[in-house]
């Protein structure tokens, strides 16, 4: 099994990452079993939502709320945030579209955001950190973009890329580009993360056929699973 993660965020005492295509088609739930067994987490524990390119945010401050949230019908948002809940975690599915991970050093608050282009322009990396600043925990925050789409493949029309500051659109042989990136590495500085603590390599899953799935190059909804997790 193949995980995209972070060391820092291994390091704070979570489990997380997105998986490369070899797992296979995510959005088939029943696959995403053996591989939370096989990383000692708990399936029932990871919790999931319908995503919907929004910027709701659902916050989880409990396991008891973790728990109660697991036993209602799927809730429609784009990103998760939890505060001291160990022993649960949540799930996106992705394809193009970026799986941000946020956490702070000790792992007691971390997030996890589906940002497609329509979550980053209504400002969703921006909202999710800020919502992490504000459970109160003084610790650094760090930032790990998983793969998705870069700005090599991400053409866009005048109408998306004018929703985007000017320094994450370019042009190139007459066509428009959006850094996805760069907006949100300007987004999350604005919620007050060091610079140096947001790590985004340049993984382009339109790009990298062997190992992602792309909605841009197939047109086929096949997803990526990213995860967070905090054990007990
Ligand atoms: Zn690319």
């Amino acid at each position: 099994m193949k995980i995209y993660a972070d060391n820092q965020m291994l390091a704070a005492g979570l489990i997380g990452g997105t998986l490369s295509r070899q797992t296979g088609n995510m959005r088939e739930t029943a696959l995403q079993t053996p591989i939370y067994q096989e990383l000692d987490i708990p399936p029932e524990k990871i919790l999931h939502f319908h995503q919907t390119h929004s910027d709701k945010i659902i916050f989880i401050s409990s396991p008891d709320e973790a728990r109660t949230f697991a036993q209602k019908p799927l809730q429609e948002a784009d990103a998760w945030v939890f505060t001291n809940c160990p022993g649960w975690g949540a799930a996106v599915l992705t394809a193009d579209c970026v799986p941000l991970f946020l956490w702070d050093n000790t792992g007691t608050v971390f997030a996890l955001a589906h940002c497609g282009w329509r979550g980053v322009a209504k400002k969703l990396p921006y909202k999710t950190a800020l919502a992490l600043k504000q459970s109160g925990i003084k610790n650094p925050l760090f930032a790990f973009l998983g793969p998705h789409i870069q700005k090599c493949c991400f053409e866009v029309q005048p109408d998306t890329a004018c929703q985007f500051s000017a320094q994450s659109v370019f042009h190139r042989d007459g066509k428009i580009f959006v850094d996805l990136n760069a907006e949100i590495r300007l987004q999350l500085e604005q919620a007050g993360l060091a610079p140096e603590n947001i790590h985004a390599p340049n993984r382009c899953t339109c790009c990298d056929k062997e190992n992602f799935f792309s909605w841009r190059r197939d047109h086929i909804r096949q997803n990526l699973l990213s995860f967070i997790y905090k054990p007990l």
